[in-house]
């Protein structure tokens, strides 16, 4: 079912600490009001009208920038006029089914999505509830605790799912001075009706400090892992030694290039450029610019490094494949992984380094020059 989406995102919600309201915090280094952007985008919304504060439409726009279909809506007072303006703000096309969410729940998913329409297809809205698993007490004025009977009692999530003309015609129905406390009540007005479907733990909405504090914990969970590959070859030449994943070893011939010609680590500094999106070695230090000339290679690793680093990510592990006949890469295999792993500052087992000839064919094979490929596995926000 085609579906548009509501995000209110107006409130001044400040119980969560912090100088600013919560669907504006940095959560794992985005704005809260992203984090639901995304999913409810990455769930296939056609539209998305964030409704957000008197004031707020720039600090939105930024925050949102780069999501398809977003409109940027003015809201009231009340969360049930956000509503009625993110829904006007739809009204032009309408999608068959309108979600409504609140900003502050950052984890919706494309899996939370699918559930609720997969309830709409037999109803006029879906709302998604947990069971209440914690004893309830209730607290007289002298202070003595009672408990409360949970039967019957569930807690309620959202994103909610509503068709359109349904949830569109109970708002404009809805005369009453009190606004709807939630959008189910106008559904109900104007005849419709609306059903549970499950709710999810990962639907927490961010209230106090503490939830801020569990949501870091998740957001890490939420990254996603990028993958980036790089290949380098270089020529034999005159010379008494080779350099290879940062280790000199001792040859008969050297590898010619611009700095020091360590093809294994030129592979992996293209690998992490790759897993980032950062181009190539050869943008970073052009092998025109004299200052590189016979210059160490660890530097171009630790700057690909340092960008991974400056877009929030992490490297994971690093596997390098040496091609050549000559020379003799085992005796040297495990001085390359702790300088690999010294200089990617990770444990040995994330890296690997492995040599294979080429069965005398091609150029490696016709001992010409060697090459390398490598490949790296990222985590990013
Ligand atoms: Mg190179």
């Amino acid at each position: 079912m085609r579906f548009s989406a509501v995000i209110a995102a107006a409130g001044s919600g400040r119980r969560a600490g912090g100088d600013r309201p919560k669907q504006w915090r940095l959560l794992a280094g985005k704005p809260v009001l992203r984090w639901s952007a995304e999913g409810l985008a990455a769930a296939g919304a056609e539209r998305l009208a964030v409704v957000v504060a008197e004031g707020d439409e720039d600090a939105a726009a930024e925050a949102l920038h780069g999501i398809r279909g977003v409109r940027i809506v003015r809201g009231g007072a009340e969360r049930a006029d956000s509503v009625r303006a993110g829904l006007a703000a739809l009204a032009d096309a309408p999608s068959e089914a309108v979600l409504i969410h609140d900003a502050a729940r950052p984890f919706v998913q494309p899996r939370h999505v699918a559930v609720l329409l997969e309830a709409l297809r037999d109803a006029d809205g879906a709302v998604p509830v947990l069971a209440v698993a914690d004893t309830l007490k209730r607290t007289s004025e002298s202070g003595a605790l009672s408990t409360l009977s949970r039967e019957g009692l569930l807690r309620v999530q959202t994103p909610q799912a509503f068709r359109y003309a349904t949830l569109s015609t109970g708002y404009d129905a809805w005369t009453d001075a009190e606004p709807p406390t939630d959008d189910a009540g106008p559904v109900e007005l104007a005849g419709g009706r609306v059903v549970a479907a499950p709710g999810d733990p990962m639907l927490m909405k961010l209230t106090y400090p503490e939830d801020f504090a569990m949501a870091e914990a998740l957001a890490g969970q939420a990254r996603v892992t990028r993958v980036g590959q790089g290949f380098d070859a270089h020529r034999f030449g005159p010379g008494d030694a080779v350099w290879l994943c940062g280790v000199k070893i001792a040859h008969d011939k050297a590898l010619i290039g611009h700095s020091d010609a360590d093809a294994g680590l030129h592979a992996l500094t293209d690998a992490l450029l790759g897993a980032i999106g950062q181009g190539d070695i050869g943008d970073h230090f052009p092998p025109s610019d004299p200052k590189w000339r016979g210059a160490a290679s660890d530097q171009f690793l630790r700057h690909a490094l340092a960008l991974v680093r400056g877009a929030g990510g992490q490297v994971i592990n690093a596997d390098v494949t040496l091609i050549c006949e000559e020379p003799r890469i085992k005796p040297h295999r495990e001085a390359m992984r702790a300088r690999l792993a010294e200089l990617l500052e990770l444990p040995l087992d994330r890296i690997s380094v492995k040599a294979t000839p080429t069965e005398a064919m091609g150029f490696t094979g016709r001992r010409e020059g060697l090459a390398a490929q490598a490949i790296v596995a990222v985590e990013t926000p």
